[in-house]
Formats: C-alpha cells, structure tokens, sequence
C-alpha cells in the first residue's frame, strides 16, 4: 500500500499517519519529495484495510498495490488452470462450447436440441432446471423433472451436464445430477451459496453479477477455492450499461483483464450478453478472437416457443453454422477447437 499525503500535510501529520500504521503491525516507509510526502506500507500478508487511513488528517490518497485476491491470482499460480470434466478441458488453449437450451422445457425438446449438439462435436449440454426469472408469473423450470431429463440427455449422448442452483436448499440435488454447477449472475454474491457449491467439490461455472466488478468476480471465485475447490470457470455475461440496442453489454476487454490477472478459464455467454439471436454468432466470434476459453449459447428447436429467452436462442442451423465458423477461425487466434 502506498499513502499520498497532501502537499500542506505538516511533519506532524504524517508522523501521526506512521504511528498509525506501526499500531496495525506494518512497517511505514516516509518518502520525503520535493512537493509531497508518501509513505510505503510493507509487512502486510493481504490487503491492508485502508479507510483506517484513507480519513486521518493529510491523507491525500490510498492506493493499494496488494489485490484484495490471492488464491485466484496469476502471481499465486502463474500457470493456466484446466478444468477437467470427466475428459472434457475447458482452459489451456482449447476452446470449449456450451450449449442447450435456457430452460429444459420437455424430455422432447432437449432431446432434439441435444442431438444437434452431438452431432456437431460439442460436448457440454446446457439447459437451466430451476430458473432464477425477473418476475415470478414467468416459468421457473421443472425443478428435479428438468434435472431427470438431463440425467437422460447425458446418458442418451454422452454430453455433460451443466444446470444452475439458485439455492442452497437445492444445491445437493443438483449437484447429484449435474457435471458442473451453474451460480447464476443474480447469485454471484450469494456467499453462502458459493462456500457450499465450493464444498461439493464439483466444478463450478460462476457467472459475472449484472453490475459486478471484475475484482468482484473474482473474490466470488476466491470463496470457492477457498474450499479446496479449484475447479472453478469464470464466464461472462455482459453487464448492464446505458446501451439500448441489447440486454446487456458483453464486456469483452474483461476477457484479457482476467486472463492476466487470474490463472481460472474463462467463457463468454453471447446470448445472455446480448438478449438478440442475430448478435450471438458475431460476438461469439470476437469472444473467441480475444482469448475466451470458451462459450456458453442457447440453442433451441423452436425458438418462438421457447418458454425463457427465446428472443436470444439460436435456432439449430445457426448453431451449426456457428460450430463450422468456430472451427475455421481458432487457427488464427491460436485457440484448438477440438
Ligand atoms: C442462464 O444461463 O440461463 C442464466 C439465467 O444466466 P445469467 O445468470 O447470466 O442471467
Ligand atoms: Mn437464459
């Protein structure tokens, strides 16, 4: 930590500053210079809670030098992290599909949509059991049924699985049924949620908050791995932003943020980023182009009637079309797609 004191700030005061922190049992470090004084704060194994000092009288600035993570960070763990599923990478320098419907709907339709999914090389399935919607007079999934179904599709086609748990009263049964636990971007705060899906030692895709930072996003991710749980896949989702022109902004630039400062994969979720089918392929394509490990989209037989996000599926000759285009282009990015 690094304290820029005002340039009236007297001897006095930033005598006072040092005593401060020598209370806390850190060493203060006064750089005397020709306008201003600064003092360097060493011995600190994490992040120094800074609004003990950032109020005392003189204190310009605080500026943190130490991230408030550890666990989840690059200089903790330089190499990348692949998360392993049952044989299935996500990280490294594979690129890695998710795909399936929003809501599992009927045994029916995830089986049409999962067929199309296999026969195009992809090996995650995706389709949400319990929903968390914006209304409560919307669907809110099929519960276990929805989890029974997909329990079929991994059996049937040999896909793996990936369905959310918005609660821990629901977390073991999903976790019973799935290979990877979705937490929700309305859940990515939800502590208890994280610790407990941490402790099932299961692979955990975290979805990035509607209005969360990046270094929020990643002390969510910290939580898990706190539980001995290193499994953990980050994804982006696209925050809210003054944009009208689609539901949320994907934030690509927070695709090379975390790849820098984290050694977790990380996915972008073109559909949930932009709420409009058109723009899924294009930034499906640019989310591979700067360096995702992967995406999640949602795909569906009969978009018009799909009961959650419809607006945002992609039909299946889309999806296929976005597999071939996939394929062609991770050559160039230096991405394998498998
Ligand atoms: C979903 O994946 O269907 C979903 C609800 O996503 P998010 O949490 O990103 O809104
Ligand atoms: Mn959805």
């Amino acid at each position: 930590m690094l304290i820029v004191m005002t340039r009236t700030a007297t001897p006095d005061l930033v005598a006072r500053v040092c005593q401060v922190i020598e209370t806390m049992g850190l060493v203060a470090h006064p750089m005397f210079g020709a306008q201003r004084t600064a003092i360097g704060v060493t011995g600190n194994k994490r992040q120094v809670d800074s609004d003990r000092i950032a109020n005392l009288p003189g204190v310009q600035e605080v500026i943190q030098v130490t991230r408030p993570y550890q666990l989840v960070s690059r200089e903790y763990h330089p190499e990348d992290t692949v998360v392993d599923i049952g044989g299935v990478k996500v990280g490294g320098r594979e690129f890695t599909l998710m795909a399936g419907p929003c809501s599992v709907e009927s045994e029916e339709q995830c089986t049409r949509i999962a067929e199309a999914v296999a026969e195009s090389g992809v090996r995650i399935f995706r389709g949400g059991a319990y929903k968390p919607r914006s209304s409560p007079y919307t669907f809110q999934g099929l519960g276990e049924q929805g989890l029974e179904i997909l329990a079929k599709v991994r059996e049937r086609f040999g896909l793996k699985i990936v369905t959310e748990a918005v609660d821990t009263e629901t977390l073991g049964l999903v976790a019973q049924y799935t290979d990877i636990i979705q937490i929700g971007a309305r859940n990515m705060q939800n502590y208890s949620l994280l610790k407990k899906a941490g402790q099932t030692g299961k692979p955990i895709l975290l979805k990035r908050g509607q209005a969360a930072t990046l270094d929020e996003l990643l002390l969510s991710a910290e939580y898990i791995l706190a539980e001995n749980n290193p499994n953990v896949i980050l994804c982006e989702r696209g925050v809210r932003t003054l944009a009208n022109h689609s539901r949320n902004t994907l934030d690509l630039s927070a695709i090379p943020f975390i790849k820098s400062s984290s050694h977790l994969p990380i996915i972008a979720d073109p559909s949930h980023g932009t709420g409009r089918r058109e723009k899924v392929l294009p930034l499906s394509r640019a989310s591979m182009a700067v360096g995702a490990d992967g995406i999640m989209v949602e795909v569906h037989n009969q978009p018009e009637l799909a009961l959650s996000d419809g607006a945002q599926s992609i039909t299946l000759d889309m999806f296929r079309t976005l597999v071939k285009q996939l394929r062609r282009l991770a050559p160039t990015v230096d991405k394998v797609y498998p």
